[in-house]
């Protein structure tokens, strides 16, 4: 029995979001509630942005480690920001081997802390440093509210710990990093994102500066993709990571942790996705492509699959999948694989064997704008073209839509008005109370500080006090 159709986007954003997770055999719920179980489909996903970020992160001199799970709950409390931003969100455990523990252990909320405890230890001149260590790991925050990929009480990361002589070395890094994601977002996941720095209030508890990733979703929402945060010396002073200088003198660390986690997903899902269902960039997807052999009867059947086979082979250097399911029909596994984003459908059939050609289907492009016959010679070069051109018009399209819905009010009244459903990038002061009384009153936050500024000074859009910069103000995730 065919399942109901998708609900649309404009008609339920979020039940589209849910289902389309579901259905595509990303995710499924587990028995903890707000927790997730990452479905093979969705790992691949996953393992295709890890590949992406570990070769960017290892390019630029970073290692690879793991850090326990577990981590005393004292820790957690030595740095004082820290310990007020975590508090809510950690889960505690007290008892194991049978008996309740002398001191309660952390599920790691992020690994700073233990990962502070290890380089105190580690680091004794300035000859041991820089430390650029990353690690790919879950994490546990327990959060009230959650949704698949968005907001789990478990999620998968990365998350990158460097400790360096000086501020200018570990502002550096902390740049470095946010670039990092910008080129990561931009080329790989085909996501036009803004990079900017975080306000005071939506800073990484302990952080002296946080920068971010903004991405806009189809629901024009903001969502924060990736961050990096210079921690200045809170967190060596916390766990006195010290160094002897060339002039044989104590020198407390300056460290920065970065990381992107499985939300990244969901950003990739609500930025590129449509009423079919999703749409992956050529170079994240689990499968590039479909190959979906159609015949009607036995002695079609013979030729195409082995056109097919004959095909494939000359494929290896891509992500196909052939969908040889009997069961099925072709336009059934047409439906099947849009919902699941393939970016690209090859359909061989009787007419395509005679011709030595096969029907390439874009997913971007429904219906036959999308559709070009193609040589059966070459098919590799045809793909590489196409799956270049795929991804260039997703990031094309995405950056349309985020220019299209980001407003530049002249006053609070407009301001109030785009924020509703769309970005604003506006004149604001920097001042706390007015970002809180902006929240209060229309749910928006700020974002980020863009880095790239027109220029000039203005007045606050809300406050109207002198203002130097100029912010994104959204709705978001
Ligand atoms: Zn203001």
């Amino acid at each position: 029995m065919p399942e109901p159709k998708l609900p649309t986007r404009s008609e339920d954003y979020s039940e589209w979001y849910n289902q389309v997770v579901l259905r595509a055999d990303l995710a499924d719920y587990a028995p903890v509630r707000g927790c997730m179980i990452v479905k093979p489909y969705g790992w691949a996903l996953w393992e295709n942005i890890q590949a992406g970020l570990d070769r960017r992160f290892k390019a630029t001199g970073h290692v690879n480690a793991a850090f326990p799970l577990l981590i005393p709950k004292s820790f957690i409390d030595r740095e004082a920001k820290h310990v007020e931003g975590f508090a809510p969100e950690l889960a505690i455990v007290t008892h194991g081997g049978g008996e309740e523990l002398e001191e309660p252990l952390v599920v790691r909320p992020t690994s700073e802390t233990v990962i502070g405890h290890a380089y105190a230890k580690w680091v004794k001149s300035y000859r041991d440093l820089p430390i650029l260590i990353n690690q790919w790991c879950s994490v546990v925050r327990w959060e009230m509210r959650t949704r698949l990929f968005l907001r789990t009480l478990e999620f998968w990361w990365q998350e990158g710990h460097t400790a360096h002589a000086t501020f200018a070395e570990a502002q550096a890094e902390t740049r470095q990093m946010l670039d990092i994601y910008a080129d990561f977002a931009t080329n790989d996941a085909a996501l036009p994102v803004v990079a900017g720095r975080k306000s005071e209030a939506e800073r990484f508890p302990g952080a002296d500066e946080t920068y971010s990733i903004e991405a806009m979703m189809g629901d024009r929402k903001a969502l924060q993709s990736g961050t990096s945060h210079n921690l200045g010396q809170n967190f060596a002073k916390s766990f006195d990571i010290k160094y002897l200088d060339k002039n044989n003198e104590f020198q407390h660390c300056w460290t920065t942790s970065w990381g992107l986690s499985t939300r990244f997903i969901g950003a990739i899902i609500m930025a590129h996705g449509d009423d079919q269902g999703l749409i992956f960039p050529p170079r994240l997807a689990p499968y590039q492509a479909v190959m979906v052999p159609i015949y009607k009867n036995d002695a079609e059947r013979g030729p195409v699959l082995e056109a097919v086979e004959r095909l494939r082979a000359q494929l290896g250097e891509f992500r196909v999948k052939v969908d040889d399911r009997e069961e099925v029909s072709p336009g059934f596994k047409f439906n099947d694989w849009e919902l699941r984003g393939v970016p690209l459908r090859i359909e061989v059939g009787p007419k395509d064997v005679a011709q030595g050609s096969v029907m390439l289907a874009r997913r971007d492009k429904p219906g036959r704008e999308g559709k070009t016959v193609v040589s059966q010679d070459n098919l590799a070069g045809a793909l590489s073209e196409t799956f270049a051109d795929i991804q260039a018009s997703l990031f094309d399209r995405a950056l349309a839509f985020r220019q299209a819905n980001t407003h530049e009010p002249k006053d609070y009244a407009e301001f109030r008005q785009v924020v509703e459903d769309g970005w604003a990038f506006a004149w604001w002061c920097g001042e706390r109370e007015c970002e809180t009384q902006i929240k209060d009153d229309t749910k928006a936050t700020t974002r980020c500080i863009p880095l790239e500024q027109p220029g000039g000074e203005g007045v606050c859009v809300h406050c109207g006090k002198p203002a130097k910069e100029k912010a994104i103000f959204a709705k978001a995730y």
